[in-house]
């Protein structure tokens, strides 16, 4: 148990370890199930204290918190989503199974798991949850409590929480880790692990400017936030809006500044399915533009009608015969058009096999002929593949056009702005269209393949023979965003509201390639798409802050560079060079690289600023999750140096005041 005024390794109780953890969010608590899942096999008995750091209440953590509006959603169905390993796990450690959320909602409907909620909303959600719905952050926010409290249910160990914010941690000179939290408290720990989730920066130069050309002109900029935490209140009602960014952020702000604000979506009085938009005045109107000029593609309603298509082009076997057998890798020379095959290949399975009234010849026709053209690794943009499309596939809406697919507004002109409205809601509705009946069910398909191609990369993600420009432009950022806008775009019932809100007149579209100039005291917007421009009096730059550890806002991520206890990633070679922004840990283990390549003996840091690959998002079931297998690692890595520890003799010196009546506890477990 934990002893009140104990220093690390001793002083007053010389075998016990005390571990930070830094951010209760998603991946802090996931790396607490697995520190329990782990402890009695490789530290048994070891007496452990884990003090548990964050502002906000553990489990949801700042973006999942529970004290949010419940018009915001989990961009992920309630079948998608789980915070435990199961039988598809690759780990060293115990697989310790339970329940996915939707699980988790059936087996709270049952009695079977009991929740200490009385909000009458959170109850109808669950009361109503299908495998196939969109649940709020709200409920999501419950989940993630109930693990936190079952995790540490199951932990041996004292669990301290601590609400507040580490500023920074400084190494004493007997390797023990002074942790200085916002409340002027210091503790004073063994082994420290960073899980710091997303966190925000100093504003890019750009943003720098648009905010003292705002300010110096009674002008509104909002820069990019997460938007569940920006000041939205100060937007007026009925004044033009420019918002820069047409993904999730943008979605998040549409919907607190419309229903948000009072607004109401109804079925719509001619009866045809779609929705109509009642003002409730308090709204701004919204233009909102973007390098596409479109929504995220909707998500996907339908059903596979055939099986999913043999991985011929791309898998995880044929990534790691690419990385063994090339001197460097590119990914847009060598691994994109192995994708691009994949895609159009799982895509026509799909579309011939399950559809073959869409199609003028059987699969076992097509398929070697597409075979054969894909084979020639200049795939998407070959023209013979491209008739013999035209050949066999008789509506066009049915044909895959991987670079319409991804600049669907690429050299449209329109006449007026209208036309650009028009075509944009026609756009959107066949994306909706095309994504939910069952006899396109190729686009799901196409994500499938996505996917998988998606987890088959990350096997060879970790490679040195990546190009700078692979590693920090494409494999970062290009490929993630790709990826995102085809595959993780926002629910379908969210792109009929769009729909709702255009015909209402809140909502406009920019075009493509959107430019947005400061001057003559406004902001103006205009595109290559339509005549003419926008000018506005607020600006809104809707996207997440760009990673960067070093300009973070985040003071524990900025100090870890200041003081050299850890380093941004830098990658260079003959043609780039460039940092990612991220902070480099060890593969393996997550320890912290400090500038002298050296792994710190007592840092740890996993999560979505680091450098480990593809760990951003909630873990869907039975898919070998690459964070269930990271804290899986770091977990087991933890309790070794802690077992090791234990066995050093006690170091004197000060301990440092721990106690709990002085670091405002939150409860002991
Ligand atoms: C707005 C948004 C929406 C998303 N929606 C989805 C979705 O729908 N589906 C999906 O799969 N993924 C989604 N994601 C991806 C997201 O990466 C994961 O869902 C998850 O939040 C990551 O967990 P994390 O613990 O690494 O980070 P976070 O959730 O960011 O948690 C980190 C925690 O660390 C704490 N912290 C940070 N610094 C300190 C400090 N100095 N001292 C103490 N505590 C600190 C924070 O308060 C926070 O609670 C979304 C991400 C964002 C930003």
């Amino acid at each position: 148990m934990f002893v009140a005024g104990t220093g690390p390794r001793g002083d007053r109780c010389a075998m016990t370890i005390q571990l930070a953890v830094v951010g209760a969010g998603p991946r802090g608590v996931g790396f607490l199930e697995r520190l329990a899942a782990n402890l009695p096999q490789l530290a048994a008995g070891l007496p452990l204290v884990v003090h548990l750091v964050d502002p906000h209440p553990p489990g949801g953590g700042r973006i999942w918190r529970r004290e949010q509006s419940a018009l915001l959603k989990l961009n992920s169905t309630a079948a998608d989503v789980t915070m435990f390993t199961d039988g598809s796990s690759t780990i060293d450690g115990p697989v310790a199974p339970g329940p996915s959320l939707i699980e988790w909602a059936e087996e709270v409907r049952r009695g079977s798991i009991a929740l200490p909620v009385d909000d009458p909303a959170l109850l109808g959600e669950i009361a109503d949850l299908a495998p196939a719905s969109f649940p709020t952050r709200r409920l999501q926010s419950e989940y993630l409590a109930w693990f936190y409290r079952r995790a540490v249910a199951g932990l041996p160990a004292a669990v301290v929480e601590h609400a507040a914010s580490v500023v920074r941690v400084d190494d004493r000179a007997d390797d023990a880790q002074l942790v200085t939290l916002d409340t002027g408290v210091t503790l004073v720990v063994d082994v420290v692990l960073y899980a710091l989730g997303h966190t925000g920066s100093a504003p890019e130069p750009e943003h720098a400017r648009l905010g003292e050309f705002a300010a110096r002109h009674g002008l509104r900029y909002v820069a990019p936030a997460f938007t569940a935490d920006a000041d939205l209140a100060a937007i007026p009602a009925g004044e033009p809006v420019i918002v820069r960014g047409m993904g999730l952020a943008a979605v998040d702000l549409t919907v607190l500044l419309t229903e948000g604000r009072g607004g109401r979506f109804v079925p719509s009085a001619s009866f045809d399915g779609q929705l109509d938009y009642l003002p409730s005045g308090r709204e701004p109107r919204l233009h909102l533009g973007s390098r596409r000029g479109v929504p995220y593609h909707s998500k996907i309603g339908s059903s596979l009608a055939a099986p999913v298509a043999a991985r011929r082009f791309f898998s995880a076997d044929i990534a790691a015969r690419l990385e063994a057998s090339s001197d460097t890798l590119s990914f847009r020379r060598h691994v994109w058009p192995l994708i691009a095959a994949q895609l159009q290949w799982g895509y026509y399975h799909e579309l011939f096999v399950g559809h073959p009234e869409s199609v003028r010849v059987p699969w076992r026709d097509f398929a070697p002929v597409l075979e054969r053209h894909l084979d020639d690794r200049r795939p998407h943009d070959a023209a013979r593949l491209r008739a013999a499309v035209e050949a066999a596939v008789p509506n066009p809406v049915d044909r895959l056009d991987l670079d319409l697919l991804d600049r669907p507004f690429a050299g449209y002109r329109a006449s007026s702005r209208a036309e650009l409205q028009d075509a944009v809601r026609e756009y959107i509705r066949t994306d909706l269209h095309l994504r939910s009946a069952p006899q396109h069910s190729a686009t799901l398909a196409l994500f499938t393949a996505l996917l998988y191609s998606l987890f088959d990369l990350g096997s060879i993600v970790d490679s040195p023979k990546w190009t700078a420009a692979s590693r920090a432009v494409d494999l970062g950022r290009d490929w993630l965003g790709y990826f995102s806008f085809i595959a993780s775009g926002p629910p379908a019932h969210r792109l009929d509201e769009l729909l709702a809100l255009s015909r209402a007149g809140v909502v406009g579209f920019l075009g493509p390639d959107v430019a947005v100039v400061a001057e003559r005291g406004g902001f103006t917007a205009s595109s290559p798409a339509a005549p003419g421009e926008v000018r506005a009096c607020v600006l809104v730059d809707a996207r997440l802050p760009t990673t960067s550890a070093r300009t973070s806002d985040n003071p524990a991520l900025r100090s870890l560079i200041e003081t050299g206890a850890g380093v941004e990633e830098h990658v260079s070679d003959e043609t780039f060079s460039g940092s990612t922004g991220r902070l480099v840990v060890r593969r393996g283990d997550a320890r912290l690289i400090t500038p002298d390549g050296a792994a710190h003996p007592r840092r740890f840091a996993i999560g979505p600023y680091t450098n480990a690959p593809f760990v951003g998002a909630f873990s869907r079931p039975r898919t070998d999750a690459v964070s269930f297998r990271e804290n899986d690692r770091v977990a087991r890595a933890v309790l070794s140096l802690s077992v090791a520890l234990s066995a050093l003799p006690a170091a004197g010196g000060d301990a440092g005041d721990t106690s709990l009546e002085s670091v405002g506890h939150r409860g002991v477990a």
